[in-house]
């Protein structure tokens, strides 16, 4: 169930070893969250996509994609109180002003002894490696605008290679002129010359008899049987899931109290990619940056004309913006006045320029590391694998897992 990435993998897998499968996919094409989409000459993906995988399996699968591969080096970049700041920001404060640079290194000299310290949660984590100034201004803003929730309400277990964390001499240095290494967590972020992120999936699809338009709705696991929708029955031997955990138990007659309550604890983000084609190249360099100001929604903006050209007609550009936020917390006119709206207002972009603007909502974006994810997640998919449920992927793993992690999730089924 699920032509995502994992769904793919899994059915590749199988096809590999000559066994058929079939995939029932609700959508109107393959790839889930790695999809990609076209309006009026625009190619937008859902979200930002870039692959830096060090999984030489998925490279192998990725390289094959017809066109050949960009090779970006990462650039991203930041914007705090309306300016520039160099990514990561921790060790590139030199734009600040004087106070605010002092504040920083002053509470980052003052951290806590890490050896002895007591980290209970995501916050306490920040404050350890950042100090109390940088933490409460950077990353515990962000976390309320990409988690959802509060530093506080998160675990820490899921962050540790993902955020840089310098000494306080890369802090001092960076606070006079710009850090020029790379410290970004991956050296190589690769995109397809042709198609969007999609396309690096398209061998797998190839393979896959994928029925589309084609959304479950129940499955009795002991009669083996899945219906959709439209009112199909399909009988299976096997039954392997990508879709998300408490969809699939909400599908499922009589579920155990215990598996109810487990799966009321697993939360993830949802939200909109607010995508903006332009007429002009007129766009800052980055391939992404993050907004750290809270007037603007968005988190993440990106730029899918610099991912590849071919995403955009000759002369143009795009950028999307990512928005973590309940499908109706605010009004369309409201998101875009406080995402496209805001950029034109700091000057990044020209009103002008706007040849027009989508929104497009994800109901599952991100898992949610709150403290009884472990337990819970795994209650429900014991659950599902007693009744001969397979689950896989980010949503059936129920893991922070990128495309690679997701593909390989399908691709190691047994
Ligand atoms: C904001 C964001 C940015 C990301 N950026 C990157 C990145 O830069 N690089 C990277 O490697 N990874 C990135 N990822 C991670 C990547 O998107 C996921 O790991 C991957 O797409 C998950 O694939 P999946 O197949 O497990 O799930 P999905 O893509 O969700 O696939 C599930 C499929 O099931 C289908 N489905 C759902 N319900 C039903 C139903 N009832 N019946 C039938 N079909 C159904 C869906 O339509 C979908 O096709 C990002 C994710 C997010 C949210």
């Amino acid at each position: 169930m699920g032509a995502g990435i994992a769904g793919l993998g899994a059915s590749y897998t199988l096809w590999q070893r000559g066994e058929k499968s079939v995939i029932l996919e609700k959508d109107n094409t393959y790839g889930g969250l790695c999809s990609s989409f076209e309006i009026n000459g625009f190619r937008f993906d859902r979200f930002i996509h870039l692959s830096f995988s060090k999984i030489a399996q998925v490279n192998d699968i990725f390289s094959k994609v017809e066109g050949g591969i960009y090779r970006h080096a990462p650039n991203p970049s930041n914007i705090y109180k309306g300016k520039w700041i160099k990514h990561p920001a921790q060790n590139n404060l030199y734009v600040l002003d004087e106070d605010e640079k002092n504040a920083i290194i002053e509470d980052f000299k003052r951290r806590p002894d890490a050896s002895t310290a007591k980290v209970n949660n995501y916050e306490d984590w920040l404050r350890l490696q950042f100090g109390n100034y940088f933490a409460e201004h950077f990353p515990m803003v962000y976390t309320r605008k990409y988690w959802m929730k509060e530093a506080s309400e998160l675990r820490t277990e899921w962050a540790g290679k993902r955020i840089y964390q310098p000494s306080l001499d890369e802090v001092i240095a960076g606070s006079k002129a710009e850090d020029e290494r790379i410290t970004y967590y991956a050296k190589e972020m690769r995109y397809p010359k042709k198609g969007g992120y999609q396309h690096f999936l398209s061998i797998m699809a190839e393979e896959a008899d994928i029925r589309y338009r084609s959304e479950v709705r129940h499955i009795n696991p002991l009669e083996r049987i899945v219906r959709t929708t439209d009112g199909q029955v399909y009988s299976y031997n096997r039954l392997i899931s990508s879709l998300p955990l408490p969809e699939i138990v909400s599908m499922i007659d009589y579920v155990p109290d215990e598996v109810g309550k487990a799966v009321s604890k697993l939360e993830a983000t949802c939200g909109y990619h607010v995508s903006i084609a332009l007429k002009t190249k007129n766009i800052p360099p980055y391939l992404w940056w993050y907004i750290y100001d809270e007037d603007n929604l968005a988190s993440r903006v990106y730029s899918p004309s610099l991912k590849s050209p071919d995403n955009a007609p000759e002369g143009c550009s795009s950028l999307q913006m990512e928005v973590y936020c309940k499908e109706d917390e605010y009004s369309e006119q409201e998101l875009l006045d406080k995402t496209v709206g805001k950029l034109v207002e700091i000057g990044i972009i020209k009103q002008e320029d706007i040849l027009f603007t989508h929104l497009g909502f994800e109901k599952h974006a991100n898992i949610i590391f709150t403290e009884p994810i472990y337990e819970a997640r795994k209650i429900v998919r014991d659950y599902l694998i007693s009744n001969g449920i397979q689950t896989i992927g980010r949503f059936g793993e129920w893991d922070y897992l990128w495309s690679d992690q997701s593909l390989m999730s399908g691709l190691g089924i047994l």
